[in-house]
């Protein structure tokens, strides 16, 4: 029989290079903060910046669908997994988005996947932000189509691309994610999308953290610029913002049907549970219903940038709720993380292969949630971190 010993090994090598990863368990989530090991700690990582996890009326639409509907769809969209909170969600998603038809995924993840593999194939150009989400480069991979990358958020990069290879190609399309999940910037979309529409190419956004955050209404980036949806494909997920779990793609209704044909993360998997469907319908309508929420996500990102970088902190990008603070080196950032835990904090510093190699960053991100007395609390936190650290902050950021 085999053993597993040489995958020992190369966890050691992972060890030794400082970039092994592990799961904290958390005890509980409670407004804007987070309880591990037994100690609150303020949550700089959720990615449910307006608190709608844990809002009341979601999580009664979510019980409410429990006791109707049980605990799992049973089976696959196609087969019987098709229940009426699926069906509701993927109409109010296409309204909400201004699209034609919405098509509801078991998560984001496998909407990237369905999506890019379903509309390109081994005769497409897929041309993507170098900064592209990993679950968009594994899906851009196992399409077959060509993969080529532009530098982050150049246009004049990605339309010289396009100029010099779209003619050998059926389709192309183009790729980026409406507010960066590690960045926290926001690529000029009005630029991106008339260039693909020069080359005749398709863009495909990817609004997992920009929906129910960006735009006044909290209808993602396209929202926030202005333009309008007709024929962008706007990909989405209800586990951010609209704190629940899948995700969705919604665009013209030709796209949405090839979607329900071809794509295998959709028709090979069980459909979502019910009630997380329901749920993150609850939530889309408190979305519109509740701009309290997003009011205080923005008061709170504009408190948090302002205070940040009083506190000296060197900030990689401060244009939104997702605030990465710049360090480098993955081992220092890694030091830095855990004194921050250390001082009531948790932010999670983010290494390679997530970001780039020299990168390494103390991702964090403020929601609805966050008190006043929060964000002070974890400003003088930062505050006597970085004082601590001699060197900091470091020049050497690629
Ligand atoms: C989180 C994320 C996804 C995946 O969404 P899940 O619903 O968590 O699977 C896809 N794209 C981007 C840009 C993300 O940040």
């Amino acid at each position: 029989m085999g053993d597993f010993k040489a995958l020992r090994e190369e966890l050691s090598q992972i060890e030794r290079e400082g970039l092994l990863r592990s799961c904290r368990r958390v005890d509980a989530v409670e407004g804007g903060r987070i309880q591990i090991g037994g100690r609150w700690k303020i949550h700089l990582a959720s990615n449910s910046y307006l608190g709608l996890a844990q809002h009341p009326r979601v999580i009664a639409a979510a019980r409410e669908a429990l006791e109707k509907f049980g605990a799992g769809a049973g089976s696959a969209r196609l087969i019987g997994g098709t229940f009426p909170p699926h069906e509701a969600l993927e109409e109010d998603l296409a309204r909400f988005k201004q699209a034609e038809a919405a098509l509801l995924f078991s998560t984001g993840y496998m909407a990237g996947l369905g999506v890019i593999t379903a509309l390109a194939g081994p005769e497409d150009l897929v041309v993507g932000d170098r900064l592209n989400h990993a679950s968009l480069i594994d899906a851009c991979r196992l399409s077959g189509a060509a993969l080529r990358v532009y530098p982050h958020k150049e246009v004049d990069r990605l339309e010289e691309v396009l100029r010099a290879r779209r003619f050998r190609y059926r389709r192309a399309l183009v790729v980026t994610e409406g507010l960066f999940s590690m960045e926290g910037d926001i690529p000029p979309l009005p630029e991106i999308v008339d260039a693909a529409r020069r080359h005749d190419a398709w863009v495909l956004v990817d609004d997992a953290h920009a929906t129910g955050v960006l735009g006044l209404s909290g209808r993602g980036s396209l929202e926030h610029f202005g333009l309008p949806a007709e024929g962008i494909l706007q990909m989405g997920t209800l586990s951010k913002a609209l704190g629940s779990i899948g995700g969705f793609l919604a665009g013209p209704q030709e796209v949405i049907d090839t979607l329900r044909n071809r794509a295998r993360s959709f028709i090979y998997t069980t459909a979502l549970p019910p009630s997380c469907a329901a749920a993150a319908r609850t939530a889309l309508r408190v979305v519109q219903e509740e701009p309290v929420w997003r009011e205080r996500l923005w008061r709170n990102a504009r408190r948090w940038i302002a205070g940040l970088r009083q506190a000296g902190a060197d900030l990689l990008c401060a244009e939104s709720p997702i605030v990465p603070v710049r360090v480098g080196a993955h081992h220092e950032t890694m030091r830095i993380a855990q004194a921050l835990f250390g001082a009531g904090l948790y932010a999670p510093g983010v290494r390679p292969p997530t970001v780039p190699e020299g990168s390494a960053r103390i991702r964090t991100s403020v929601t609805a949630l966050h008190t006043e007395e929060d964000l002070t609390a974890a400003l003088e936190a930062f505050e006597k971190t970085i004082a601590q650290s001699p060197g900091y902050p470091v020049t050497r950021f690629q």
